[in-house]
Formats: structure tokens, C-alpha cells, sequence
């Protein structure tokens, strides 16, 4: 599998270069959420490791040639934060491309410091919260055996992230019909994170009763008023998109 793909063209960023830190031929992730496009995680990563060189991106970099791109996005089959080496690949990224880097996490390993201190170097950061509780937690993102973070834990980390972080921070919040009714207090806990842009999505995938209607996030919508900008997935990308991916 190759570490580069694309450019691809997505409502959210625009015609974008990935990075795929993993490189793997199945998904690496420390979740199993159940609105994930590519099903359940056959290889947990309740740690980091490092599974692609940088001399192998330096390759990949090198035989790219001209590329027609407004950004370049970690992303992948999987969460790229599970790179032990990401400080090394973005290093290697921005010595061959003048372009905003953005990463997409699901936020599962931001608990770790060294997590957060390589999340700095990008210019934006997506990151997923899909849940105001334990027990939504457990329910939609399904953490691998092992696993050995709360989601007070996960929140924690976002809030130490945010104080550190000057770039432009983003919260992906994936509405299901079991969380729908749990709007206002994450629209409650969105404000005390301080995002500079919060994303409403909806999965395409039939999860814990399927993805919620354009009424239904329209009232979502609603709970979030008055925050600074608020992109919702049915006014910003007219129909349903993948979860994570560009
Ligand atoms: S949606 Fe993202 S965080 Fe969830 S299992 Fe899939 S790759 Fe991992």
C-alpha cells in the first residue's frame, strides 16, 4: 500500500493530498466505531509504533512531481496518530510540499502528551467527538480490548490540546439516532473546547438506527447556535459523506 493518495476533491478541505502514516492493508485503530466505513478494526492500536519509514514517504515524495493540491491530509485507513514516527513523516511533508497540513483523528490516543505535541504541528487538526458521556462513548466508538482510556480521559486531552494548540482546531461531531437526543450537552461541552469550527456529519453506514434525518439535524443545528462557525453536512456537502476520510 502507498503512503501518498490522491489529490482527492472533498466539501470540507477542498482538493487535497493524503498521508497515510499506516500504509496497512487493513485498518489500524484503537476503535471499532460502529458508523466506520471500512467495518470493524481487525489490528488495535492501544499504542503507537511506527509502520511506515520516512525514507519510504521521501520516496513517494520524491517520484510525486508537480501536484495540483490546496492541502495535504493525514488521514487514512485508520488513525494516523498510531504513527510513533508522525513527528519525522510531517517534518518530511513540509520539507517537499508548501502546502497547509491537516490531520483527521479520532482523538482515541490524545490522552498521550507525546500525541498532543505532534498534533501542534499541523495547521488544522479534525478531531472526533461523537459522545457527552462513558456510556455513548463505549456504545458508538466500541474501544478495542485494552483500550485504556475513558472518555473523561479523551476529553481532558482535548481540553489540554486546545490551550496549547494556536492552530485552527476543528470538532467532528457524527450524529446517529442514538446520540441525536444528547445535542445540547454536546453543544455544551463543544463550547467549554473552544473549537474554531465545529462539522455536523451523519454517517451513510446504518448504524445504532441509521443516520439521522435532514430534520433532525437541522434541530442539532439549532443546540449549536451562536458558536463560532458551525458546518453542517447537509447545507456544506448536500448529502451524506464518509465519516473521516476526505
Ligand atoms: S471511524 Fe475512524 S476512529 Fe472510528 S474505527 Fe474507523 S478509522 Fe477508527
Amino acid at each position: 500500500m502507498r503512503i501518498l493518495y490522491g489529490p482527492v476533491d472533498s466539501w470540507r478541505f477542498g482538493r487535497s493530498l493524503g498521508v497515510d502514516p499506516l500504509a496497512g492493508r487493513a485498518k489500524i485503530c484503537p476503535f471499532s466505531c460502529t458508523y466506520c466505513q471500512y467495518g470493524p478494526t481487525p489490528t488495535p492500536a492501544v499504542g503507537r509504533r511506527s509502520w511506515v519509514s520516512v525514507e519510504r514517504l521521501q520516496r513517494e515524495l520524491e517520484a510525486l512531481g508537480q501536484v495540483s493540491a490546496d492541502c495535504v491530509t493525514f488521514a487514512g485507513l485508520g488513525e494516523p496518530t498510531a504513527a510513533a514516527n508522525l513527528r519525522e513523516l510531517v517534518l518530511a511533508v513540509r520539507s517537499s510540499l508548501a502546502l497547509p497540513l491537516i490531520i483527521l483523528t479520532g482523538s482515541g490516543l490524545i490522552p498521550r502528551a507525546d500525541v498532543r505535541r505532534d498534533l501542534l504541528l499541523f495547521d488544522q487538526v479534525v478531531a472526533a467527538l461523537d459522545s457527552p458521556d462513558e456510556a455513548l462513548f463505549r456504545q458508538i466508538r466500541r474501544p478495542v480490548s485494552g483500550y485504556p482510556y475513558s472518555w473523561a480521559a479523551i476529553v481532558e486531552g482535548l481540553r489540554q490540546f486546545r490551550r496549547a494548540y494556536r492552530g485552527r482546531l476543528v470538532l467532528q461531531m457524527m450524529y446517529l439516532q442514538v446520540n441525536v437526543h444528547a445535542a445540547p450537552q454536546m453543544a455544551a461541552l463543544a463550547r467549554t473546547l473552544e473549537p474554531d469550527e465545529v462539522q455536523l456529519n451523519t454517517p451513510l453506514q446504518p448504524a445504532l438506527g441509521g443516520p439521522i434525518t435532514e430534520t433532525q439535524m437541522r434541530s442539532v443545528e439549532r443546540a449549536f447556535a451562536g458558536m463560532a462557525p458551525v458546518r453542517c453536512v447537509y447545507v456544506d456537502g448536500q448529502t451524506q459523506t464518509r465519516p473521516r476520510f476526505p
